[in-house]
């Protein structure tokens, strides 16, 4: 095989925009809340990488963890032996996760998170002899990873509509987005909450006892900073219930901090059965996912079948030493340096700086909460995502790193963040956005 230039096996193809493809910016280094290009210019991380760093860049302690693991202990199997990193994790985790969602699973990416989500709900209900119980509902505008699971459950047509019709029996559920209701709300949007009713919908359709698990994103991250509605997941919880319906949050984006909280289940107060997780578990150093599930459903995916190997599963990757190692410092920091209450404390300011883009024109909505923001903009007529995307250029060109999808501009910062470092970015946004026609 013949190297060559062509990045396109690593260049993610889903702009379409052939500048942005054929000109990749090139990251060299990368110190707290900057990266460094290769042409030694500075930018601001307003995105914490792909909404992944949450405790900033190079931190000392990560990276001696990390090494001092190489040295350590390299590698180890997750099958049938072990490594204390592991347990420990496990236990650091389970212990910052609200409710009685004990029960740890390692994996490498959000992905494979959703996957394994998704294998232990349809295990859940097989084991305890509901065999009938195989469907998955997901919802528009969700966003689960790549893997063949998540796409299905998956709400954006266009990521499965060349692969087939991927899972069976998938339905998905209305999303909560109600621009004309709710522009420029802050918070969450007063309007929506009865969009979980659409769950009876599907169950009127096809019954209840055909019907797994419903996977959300507590707030939808990248198919543009949705806010749920107030009500919404309460009201999705109580209907799970009535009919024995696993729900599975997926937190890829909103763990770790993201929202002022540990977790969006502490932040919103709802208590699902699975959560996804991975991105802000080790700060994007070492990839790692983990899901977490209550006690009941981890057993009979574990132990529940009579020949174990029916219920196989796990990855040669699962609680990698270098992952746990780096993940346990992570944590480490967010306890030490407070950054989940960092970014809780940092979020009115974060909102007011946001929201002093209102009545820039083409701005048509602005959403935050924690240290995540939406800025939405209407679309050139035949050009959907190109204003963003002028921004992005824009932006990058100034010194900030934004990033986008369709026509939103989304932020989420390393909670490290200062003031001065907001003011840039929404600086920044003021200057940009009034040169774009
Ligand atoms: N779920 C959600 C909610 C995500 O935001 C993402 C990634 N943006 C994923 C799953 C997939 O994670 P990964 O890219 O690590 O596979």
């Amino acid at each position: 095989a013949t190297a060559t230039n062509d990045l396109s096996s690593f260049w993610m193809p889903f702009t379409a925009n052939r500048q942005f493809k054929s000109a990749p910016r090139m990251l060299t280094r990368a110190k707290g809340m900057f990266y460094e290009t290769s042409e030694g210019r500075p930018v601001l991380d307003g995105t914490a990488g792909l909404w992944c760093c949450n405790a900033g860049h190079g931190d000392p302690r990560i990276v001696s963890a990390i090494q001092n693991q190489a040295a350590e202990l390299d590698y180890a199997p997750a099958f049938q032996m072990g490594h204390p990193l592991a347990f420990t994790l496990a236990s650091r985790l389970a212990q910052l996760m609200p409710g009685d969602l004990n029960r740890v699973f390692f994996t490498n990416s959000g992905s494979e998170s959703v996957d394994t989500a998704l294998k232990i709900a349809l295990a859940y209900h097989r084991v305890r002899g509901e065999a009938t119980r195989t469907r998955l509902i997901g919802r528009e505008r969700g966003y689960h990873g790549v893997g063949f699971g998540g796409i299905s459950v998956g709400g954006i047509v266009n990521n499965r509509r060349f692969f087939g019709s991927l899972l069976n029996g998938v339905d998905h559920m209305r999303h909560t987005h109600q621009p004309e209701l709710n522009a420029f709300t802050r918070g969450q949007p007063e309007h929506g909450a009865e969009l979980a009713d659409d769950l009876e919908r599907i169950v009127a359709l096809h019954g209840a006892e055909t019907i797994a698990a419903v996977i959300v994103e507590p707030m939808a991250g990248s198919t543009g900073v949705l806010m749920p509605p107030k009500g919404y997941l309460e009201r999705l919880r109580s209907i799970c219930d009535k009919y024995g319906i696993l729900l599975i949050f997926d937190e890829v984006i909103t763990g770790f901090g993201r929202l002022g909280s540990s977790f969006a289940v502490e932040r919103f107060g709802v208590i699902p059965d699975l959560v996804t997780t991975a991105k802000g578990i080790t700060s994007g150093t070492v990839p790692m996912g983990a899901v977490f599930a209550r006690d009941g459903i981890y057993d009979a995916f574990m132990h529940g079948a009579p020949n174990a190997i029916e219920l196989f599963h796990g990855y040669t990757y699962s609680a990698h030493p270098l992952a746990c190692a780096a993940a346990l410092a992570t944590l480490d920091i967010y306890r030490d340096d407070k950054l989940f209450e960092r970014a809780d404390s940092l979020a009115q300011y974060w909102e007011d700086a946001a929201f002093s883009l209102k009545g820039i024109s083409n701005v048509v909505d602005i959403r935050t909460m924690g240290l995540i923001a939406g800025i939405e903009l209407s679309s050139r007529p035949g050009a959907i995502g190109e204003r963003a995307f002028e921004a992005f250029l824009k932006c990058y060109d100034k010194g900030v790193m934004i990033r986008t999808t369709g026509d939103i501009i989304a932020l989420s910062p390393p909670l490290i963040i200062e003031k001065e470092h907001i003011d840039q970015i929404f600086n920044t946004l003021a200057e940009v956005l009034p040169t774009i026609a």
